[in-house]
């Protein structure tokens, strides 16, 4: 797998020459001062969250990448924090729910290209309970929310490519987790 971002990261932090490499897919290096920097994965978080009718929440992307199109609800882990809480705080932030009884699902990588640098992402998707929605609003990075009933969501909707797999592997694993429509 080559460096997605040969084309951008040029010019050496340190000493400023034109002279940085990229000898595999996430590092950079220095051929004149022997700099070397990691552009490592990535955590994020997914939060599967259902409704009582067992319909998951879907939201749609206020922004790019993939603005207008849908995703869900989660976001990037910061400096310090678990996925739990990253969960947590990004289901507030942009729904305005709190979850609770999170219990991990699976990973997925993914790929996020914002203003043309190529991150490389893990995420990990959580099943999560929501004690009630009556407080539920778009906000934050998000402009609408949906309820959607698993067997039915068109995947082809969804901008980011993980969500299209975590959806895959509930639909696999329906019956396990007791959230089969029938
Ligand atoms: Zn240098």
């Amino acid at each position: 797998m080559k460096n997605p971002n040969t084309h951008l990261f040029r010019y050496c932090p340190r000493c400023g020459k034109k002279s940085l490499v990229t000898p595999n897919v996430k590092s950079f290096l220095c051929s004149s001062c022997n700099f070397k920097f990691y552009l490592n994965s990535a955590a994020a978080g997914i939060a599967l969250i259902f409704n009582k009718k067992k319909e998951l929440l879907v939201t749609k992307r206020k922004y790019d990448p993939a603005k207008g199109m849908l995703d869900l609800p989660g976001g990037f882990a910061d400096p310090g924090e678990t996925i739990e809480g990253c969960l947590t705080r990004e289901i507030k932030e942009e729904l305005n729910l709190s979850i609770t009884n999170l219990s991990y699902f699976c990973s997925v990588p993914n790929t996020y290209i914002y203003k043309d640098v190529n991150y490389s992402i893990t995420d990990f998707a959580f099943l999560c309970e929501v004690e009630n929605f009556n407080g539920i609003k778009a906000c934050d990075d998000i402009c609408e929310f949906y309820f959607m009933e698993l067997s039915k969501i068109d995947k082809s909707l969804f901008g980011l490519e993980s969500p299209k797999i975590v959806i895959e592997h509930l639909l696999k694993n329906n019956n396990f987790y007791g959230l089969s429509q029938s």
